[in-house]
C-alpha cells in the first residue's frame, strides 16, 4: 500500500488537490477536518471536543485524531493506497503515524506539500468561508490562530521528513490545473 500524505498549510488547496490525485492512483483520501466535522455534525463525544477547539484555530488532541485514523486503515479494502490530508499536523502525529504504519509493515511513501504564503491563505480562505459555511473559516482572528498554528505546530514537520528523504514541495499559488500538473509532474 502506497501512505501519501499531502502537506501545507490551511486554504492551500489540499481538499482540491486530493480529489484528481485520488482519482489518479486509486487512494483513499482521508481528511482529518472532513472527518471531524462530520463527528461534529453526528454529536459524537468526540464531536463535542473537536467543535470548540476547531473553531478556536488550536488542534484536537493527538490521541483522539490518531485512533480516528487508526480505525479507518482497518476499515477500507479495495484501494492501492491512502491520500493523508490534514494528518499528521504534529510531530507527534506523526510518529504515531510511523509506529502504526510500522505495526503493519507499511511506511509513509512519499510527503507532498503545497506551499502558499500567509496572505494567500487568509485571502483563499476568506474566499471560500460563504461556499463551504465552515465557521472556523468566517472569522479573521479564527484563520490568524490557525495560520500561528500552523508555524508552530505543524511546520516542523517540514524537517521530520526532509531528513527521512520524504518531503518534496510544490507552489500552491497558481490555477487549481497548474498546481495538479505539478503535483502530476512529482508523483
Ligand atoms: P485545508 O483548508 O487546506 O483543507 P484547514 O486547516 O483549513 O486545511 P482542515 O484540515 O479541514 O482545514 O482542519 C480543520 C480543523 O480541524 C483544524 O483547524 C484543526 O482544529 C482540526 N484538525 C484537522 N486535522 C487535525 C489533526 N491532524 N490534528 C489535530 N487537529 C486537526
Ligand atoms: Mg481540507
Amino acid at each position: 500500500m502506497k501512505y501519501f500524505i499531502l502537506f501545507g498549510p490551511p486554504g492551500a488547496g489540499k481538499g482540491t488537490q486530493a480529489t484528481a490525485m485520488a482519482e489518479k492512483f486509486n487512494l483513499c483520501h482521508i481528511s482529518t477536518g472532513a472527518l471531524l466535522r462530520e463527528e461534529i455534525k453526528a454529536e459524537t463525544e468526540l464531536g463535542k471536543v473537536a467543535a470548540s477547539l476547531i473553531n478556536e484555530g488550536k488542534l484536537v488532541p493527538n490521541e483522539l485524531v490518531v485512533s480516528m485514523m487508526a480505525s479507518h486503515f482497518e476499515k477500507v479494502k479495495g484501494v492501492d493506497g491512502f491520500l493523508l490530508d490534514g494528518f499528521p499536523r504534529t510531530v507527534e502525529q506523526a510518529i504515531s503515524l510511523d509506529n502504526l504504519l510500522a505495526e503493519r509493515g507499511e511506511a509513509v511513501s512519499n510527503v507532498l506539500s503545497i506551499m502558499i504564503p500567509d496572505e494567500m491563505i487568509v485571502e483563499r480562505i476568506q474566499g471560500r468561508a460563504a461556499v463551504e459555511g465552515r465557521a472556523d473559516d468566517a472569522d479573521i482572528s479564527i484563520i490568524r490562530q490557525r495560520i500561528a498554528t500552523y508555524h508552530s505546530q505543524t511546520e516542523p514537520l517540514i524537517e521530520y521528513y526532509q531528513e527521512k528523504g520524504l518531503y518534496k514541495e510544490v507552489d500552491g499559488t497558481g490555477s487549481i490545473e497548474q498546481v495538479r500538473e505539478a503535483i502530476f509532474a512529482i508523483l
